[in-house]
């Protein structure tokens, strides 16, 4: 059976985030053989339909708008849910990012349906759409079926893989003019704290810092793998409340849930609520001085020494390849 899949296209300083390829996928899958439709929102975002067809996506709604020009739930929701009217879906997909899971509830309740969030997978199984998300900080998984209509989930970055880049795809593009009206908020600038690196909810590879890094000083030799690896700068709240780094780079229960292909502690003791952040990386590497350390009961390879000496040693290895 055929269904129409409405995915959000999410642009961020004039790039797609990557989950939206993913969500995408995710997308291809909820259809079967009928359409996956890409909704395209904000101010001069129209260049960015190719990138879209080239994942997979069959058709895109453009809508652009001044007032989109940033995020606001407010704006978005009448943008999107304009989309809705004019496509009525069978089935709705988001990142689960800042952005999705500030726009999809409010989507969802304008809408009347149920969300199905931070999924990690999707999936047949008879008649049903299937998917599995984790519970209890990522200690167990459940399997959920969506039995509204339209079915409405958001999906974890880094989890669904995204399709195979096809440059010879192409599609019909709708444009949809909605006049956006009341916003009651308005963004007049934005300041990032961390203007720099790779975003940490979607980096591949992340090097985390403990409070074993001791400063904010000890936090270089890390940025040095990170930046030989391509990788971005993560830390546990040890470090954080330390005043070793800012907490926007926090991960866990209290901070960001990351599931990079790589994932290297260092100097982080592995207290539940940062597993509960991490614990679902493809692979972990611990570096820690302590050999109890709980993090080693996650880890896939562990490393007993001083991160000091061992995260400079690795930066050298990788530099060599
Ligand atoms: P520590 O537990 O102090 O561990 C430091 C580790 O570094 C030790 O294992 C030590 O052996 C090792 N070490 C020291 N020196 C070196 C060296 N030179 N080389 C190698 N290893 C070395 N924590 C989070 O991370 N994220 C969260 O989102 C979060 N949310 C929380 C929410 C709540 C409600 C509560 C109560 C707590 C939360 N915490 C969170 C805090 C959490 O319980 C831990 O306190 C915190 O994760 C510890 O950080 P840490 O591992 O860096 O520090």
């Amino acid at each position: 059976m055929g269904r129409k899949v409405l995915v959000l296209a999410e642009v961020r300083e004039g790039t797609l985030r990557h989950v939206s390829l993913e969500a995408i996928a995710a997308g291809k899958t909820i259809a079967e053989d009928g359409e996956t439709v890409a909704v395209l929102v904000g101010k001069d975002v129209s260049g960015l339909k190719e990138e879209l067809f080239h994942y997979g996506a069959d058709r895109i709604v453009l809508i652009e708008n001044e007032k989109l020009a940033s995020y606001s739930s407010d704006g978005y929701s009448q943008a999107f849910l304009a989309a809705v009217d004019a496509e009525s879906p069978n089935a709705i997909v988001f990142g689960h990012t800042a952005l999705g899971k500030d726009l999809a509830p409010k989507i969802a309740s304008k809408l009347n349906i149920g969300l199905i969030s931070d999924a990690t997978a999707v999936e047949y199984a008879g008649e049903h759409i299937v998917f599995t998300r984790p519970i209890y900080s990522g200690k167990a998984f459940e399997k959920k079926i969506a039995t509204d209509s339209p079915i409405f989930a958001t999906i974890r970055p880094n989890n669904i893989t995204a399709l195979q880049k096809d440059e010879s795809k192409t599609g019909d593009v709708k444009t949809l003019a909605v006049d956006i009206k009341d916003l009651r908020t308005i963004i007049k600038e934005v300041v990032r704290k961390t203007s720099e690196g790779v975003d940490l909810t979607e980096a591949k590879i992340i090097i985390a810092g403990g409070r074993g890094v001791k400063s904010a000083e000890g936090f270089k030799p890390l940025q040095e793998l990170a930046d030989v690896l391509g990788g971005a700068i993560g830390a546990s709240r040890g470090a954080c409340d330390a005043d070793y780094c800012d907490y926007s780079l926090q991960i866990g229960q209290t901070g960001k849930v990351v599931t990079p292909d790589l994932y290297i502690a260092c100097g982080i003791s592995g207290a539940i609520q940062h597993l509960a952040g991490m614990s679902n990386s493809k692979v972990i590497v611990a570096i820690n001085k302590d050999p109890e350390a709980n993090i080693f009961n996650v880890a896939d390879y562990g490393i007993v020494g001083d991160l000091f000496e061992v995260v400079p040693l690795l930066t050298e290895e990788f530099k060599k390849l």
